[in-house]
């Protein structure tokens, strides 16, 4: 059920360390085996439970426009050939250049399944390139960075379906198999993609050692009895396991407390912050379990802050209510603190369980669940721009210099968080606060709790 998937871009837009990324040590060099071109090489790559063959057009030199019609060319139309999906890179601190509209223009004409990737996304600098590159008329592009990882959750994303599509001709060609794809739905755009046995909600369920995850993560076991079985998951160290908890498919990424099972010795000090880092990265919805006694301590604030900035659904879960007093207290006390040590998490919802009991993992399963379906919410243009106008009236855009910021109208441009844009004169000078301004309000008029708002100001070309 394997694909092969190549990697293709003009030089330096960071194919190789992307494909570095996801071969890791596991590299067979192409040109160790005679009658293969020595500028492809190719890789056994993993990336979550996916498995398979990466090929990366490396070895190219920044060249002239003119060789592009030559060696450059060949060499991609091979690697597309070669490969069953195609990565399509381009540099989001650049933008898009008339080399990337040759590839673009390649792609298009040979290959059937492309993604494109806009990658250096890392911080600001590679917003307008990401917006830039919808203009190539592949699709959405996964805004990525290869060098800090970022990403790889929206590349497993894309890849996904296009696996599966290679799983079911591979199924179609061995008819004795018993696997059940038939439960995959027509695709709707506009519908929330609702977790399936092939495509489980990715649950990560982070926090510092004993704030106890591993206790949560038995209670619901223990309340659904049906563990599929711990499987290797999404990388050599973290763990994800496949439960069906109320009746939804989820995969939860655990952290140390699996291993704690596994009677591997390491420190959990060291290894619940890089794991969880990780998980973060693979995850849909993050759950940050806190310990009631020790809340908001410093790497919780990290993880939750990570999570923000990775764009993933964010529940805040409160552990070991079971042993507290004085609750409504604590919950006044929490609250403050949350609204504080996170205000670029607000609305998110915080919900106290006892794993040890199990008391409130319905509450956090309804969470995880209402977060999700507001990380895919897609609100439709004309809504979105009555309610701008408002928004304009009731508090319009500063005029610097004596000239008025005109916001002239707004779209959704993505979804998994949801991200806005907004076309308007001067965009540099929109003031942080007007920005935030509308992003809160969307987050309340629009009843998006729970997850991270993108909203981009861009001018008109
Ligand atoms: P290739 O020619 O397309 O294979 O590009 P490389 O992988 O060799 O990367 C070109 C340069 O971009 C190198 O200096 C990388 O370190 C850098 N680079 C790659 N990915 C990223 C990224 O995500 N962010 C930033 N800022 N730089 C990157
Ligand atoms: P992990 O390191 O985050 O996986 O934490 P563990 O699940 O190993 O839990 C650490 C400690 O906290 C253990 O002694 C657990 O029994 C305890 N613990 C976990 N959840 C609860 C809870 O809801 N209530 C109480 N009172 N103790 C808990």
């Amino acid at each position: 059920m394997s694909f092969t998937l190549a990697i293709v871009g003009r030089p330096n837009v960071g194919k190789s360390t992307l494909f570095n990324r996801l071969v890791g040590k596991r590299l067979a060099l192409v040109d160790d085996q005679p009658g293969v071109t020595r500028d492809l090489r190719e890789g056994a790559a993993k990336l979550a439970d996916l498995r398979f063959t990466v090929i990366d057009t490396a070895g190219l030199e920044e060249i002239t426009d003119d060789s592009l019609q030559g060696r450059m060319r060949r060499l991609t139309e091979r690697a597309v050939d070669m490969a069953d999906i195609c990565l399509f890179m381009i540099d989001a601190r650049v933008g898009v250049t008339p080399s990337d509209l040759v590839f673009a223009d390649i792609l298009r004409k040979r290959s059937a399944n492309v993604i494109l990737a806009a990658n250096k996304a890392e911080g600001k600098a590679g917003e307008a390139g990401v917006l830039e590159a919808y203009s190539l008329g592949l699709g959405e592009p996964i805004s990525m960075s290869a060098e800090h990882g970022e990403g790889l959750h929206d590349l497993y994303t894309a890849l996904l379906p296009l696996a599966d599509q290679f799983a079911e001709r591979a199924e179609e060609d061995a008819p004795e198999t018993d696997v059940d794809l038939s439960e995959e739905e027509a695709e709707d755009p506009d519908a929330i993609p609702m977790p399936t046995k092939t495509k489980p909600l990715q649950v990560a369920v982070v926090g510092r050692p004993n704030a106890g995850k591993s206790t949560l993560i038995n209670q619901i076991l223990g309340e659904d009895r049906l563990l599929t079985g711990p499987e290797a998951g999404i990388t050599r160290d973290a763990i994800s396991l496949r439960i069906d908890w109320n009746g939804v498919p989820m995969r939860i990424f655990d952290t140390a407390g699996m291993r704690k099972k596994a009677k591997v010795q390491e420190k959990l000090e060291k290894l619940s912050v890089s794991d969880g880092l990780r998980a973060v990265k693979f995850a849909e919805v993050v759950v940050v379990l806190l310990d009631a006694e020790i809340p908001f301590e410093q790497q919780d604030l990290r993880i939750a802050d990570l999570a923000e900035r990775e764009g993933r659904a964010v529940v805040i879960a409160v552990n070991k209510w079971d042993i507290e007093e004085d609750r409504q207290a604590k919950l006044k006390a929490l609250k403050e603190s949350f609204e504080r040590l996170l205000p670029q998490l607000r609305g998110a919802p915080l919900i106290t369980v006892s794993a040890k009991t199990g008391r409130g993992l319905d509450r956090l399963h309804d969470a995880i669940m209402r977060a999700y379906e507001v990380w895919n919410r897609r609100v439709s243009t004309a809504q979105l721009n009555r309610w701008l106008s408002g928004m304009m009236e009731a508090h319009p855009p500063p005029a610097p210099q004596g000239k008025r910021i005109k916001l002239r109208y707004m779209t959704q441009a993505k979804t998994r968080p949801p991200g806005f844009v907004v076309m308007c004169s001067h965009p540099d000078k929109v003031p942080e606060s007007y920005s935030r301004y509308l992003v809160n309000n969307l987050r309340i008029d629009f009843d998006m709790p729970g997850t991270p708002i993108r909203l981009w100001m861009r001018g008109q070309n």
